[in-house]
């Protein structure tokens, strides 16, 4: 059964609304509304979306209407407006995601020896939530977390669809069978890492057409030049970025349909809903496709809003936050209680935001642009700095994200950012990661099939 776009667009907003009280304010996180179900520690929906851009969700300034649901999602919570991934590529930025550490420093990502998976020792969400009485549960959607690269461990129930072929539906049905039958006495956290706007762009009927209807082109992913360093038929711009908008709406309708079922289900009040992204993705901006490649904003602004028990309604926040900061929002507002040691902050803790160096890299060393050139980041107080080491120069240059947002003019790097820039490439690894020599050749086709080789 098909809800009309508008019905589901009204009832995501509807049932929004209920879950947020009667608006009057942010409900504490000891709080809970009459006749809900659910009391104490409250539950944690983490929603990774993988591939999507911020700027294209209309609570972001998009100006189509891609996301009524995350909108509504954004009213009743609290929106950060400048949240940058850690890394451009899924397994390090997720890794970032699930440990609140830098990517240099949970070393998650590609090394000399090919690719390494989540340290064994590593306290990473799932395992810290478990410990806290949790029942735990992660369901993603793409071959980066498997058994084998360490997502498992803290989950009890832990699925990974290798090839990210599955619509967003099957894993939300997936998840909300599990709400079901493990044990309510329990607060739950769930991972839920949707896969719908990653490439191919693949939209179900009723959104391919949605935003282009004169529909000419029958191929669903850039076509590259057998060496790898053309893109061909840029004219397909508008096609694909036709499709991927319609992929984000169909997961936006579907997110509404899953905060229905919760409500009904008697968890609309205590749960906590934060919808994060890994990365965002290239539409020829720089005259390339996908991601994985760089560091401009359309591949590491990602949208980040919360909402729920202890999380102002209605607030945007301008200051510049990173992913690896939910972990330690998360642990915050639960009160778990830890030693694990987070570069990320308690965004809702009592201090107020200082501008701090939030940095970007692709793996344990350093990023490696298209060329295999070895790039990395630190976005600061509205300015991004980059360092580009090519053979035997370094270079160094900033850009003004507020005058430039577009990225189209490099600045002088100033020594403050010449010295973070330094500081985040100097910085150790906390974690000895898992190397995966021994993926199985299934894993390792699907990731081929991707383009992650
Ligand atoms: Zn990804």
């Amino acid at each position: 059964m098909k809800l009309s776009l508008s019905t589901v667009s009204l009832l995501c907003s509807f049932l929004l609304m209920l879950s947020c009280g009667n608006g009057s304010g942010s409900g504490s996180g000891a709080e809970t509304a009459a006749g809900d179900e659910e009391e104490g520690s409250p539950n944690v929906l983490l929603l990774i979306i993988d591939t999507l851009r911020a700027d294209h969700l209309s609570c972001y300034g998009y100006h189509r209407e891609t996301s009524s649901c995350i909108d509504s999602l954004a009213a009743s919570g609290t929106r950060w407006k400048n949240c940058v991934a850690q890394a451009p590529w899924t397994p390090a930025s997720v890794a970032s995601i699930m440990s609140g550490l830098t990517v240099r420093e949970h070393a998650v990502g590609r090394h000399s020896d090919g690719d390494h998976g989540l340290a064994p020792d590593m306290p990473v969400m799932s395992v810290l939530f478990s410990e806290d009485g949790y029942r735990t549960c992660g369901i993603f959607n793409v071959a980066h977390f498997t058994v084998l690269h360490g997502y498992a461990r803290g989950f009890d129930h832990h699925t990974c669809n290798e090839m990210g072929d599955l619509p967003a539906e099957v894993s939300i049905n997936e998840f909300l069978e599990w709400l079901q039958t493990s044990d309510r006495e329990k607060p739950f956290l769930a991972v839920l890492h949707l896969f719908d706007p990653h490439h191919p762009y693949d939209p179900p009927d009723g959104y391919r057409n949605l935003y282009l209807a004169d529909d000419t082109v029958t191929s669903t992913r850039w076509q590259i030049s057998e060496d790898g360093t053309e893109v061909l038929h840029p004219e397909h711009l508008e096609h694909y970025l036709a499709w991927y908008d319609g992929e984000i709406r169909y997961l936006d309708d579907q997110l509404s349909l899953l905060f229905r079922n919760l409500r009904e289900m008697g968890y609309g009040e205590n749960t906590i809903v934060v919808l994060a992204a890994d990365h965002g993705e290239e539409f020829l901006e720089r005259g390339w496709v996908e991601h994985g490649h760089q560091y401009h904003q359309e591949m590491i602004h990602v949208p980040l809003i919360a909402s729920g028990p202890g999380i102002p309604p209605g607030e945007v926040v301008e200051e510049y936050v990173g992913n690896f900061d939910i972990l330690p929002t998360l642990a915050a507002l639960c009160g778990i209680e830890t030693e694990a040691v987070f570069s990320g902050v308690d965004l809702l803790g009592d201090e107020t935001l200082e501008p701090r160096p939030i940095p970007s890299g692709r793996q344990m060393a350093i990023g490696r642009m298209l060329d295999g050139t070895p790039v990395c980041a630190v976005t600061f107080d509205g300015f991004k700095g980059v360092v580009i080491s090519r053979e035997e120069t370094e270079e160094y240059f900033m850009f003004d994200l507020l005058a430039d947002p577009g990225e189209t003019v490099p600045l002088p790097a100033d020594s403050n950012m010449v010295r973070m820039l330094d500081y985040y490439r100097s910085t150790p690894a906390l974690y000895t990661p898992r190397p995966l020599r021994e993926l199985e050749q299934s894993t390792t086709d699907a990731l081929r099939d991707l383009g992650y080789f």
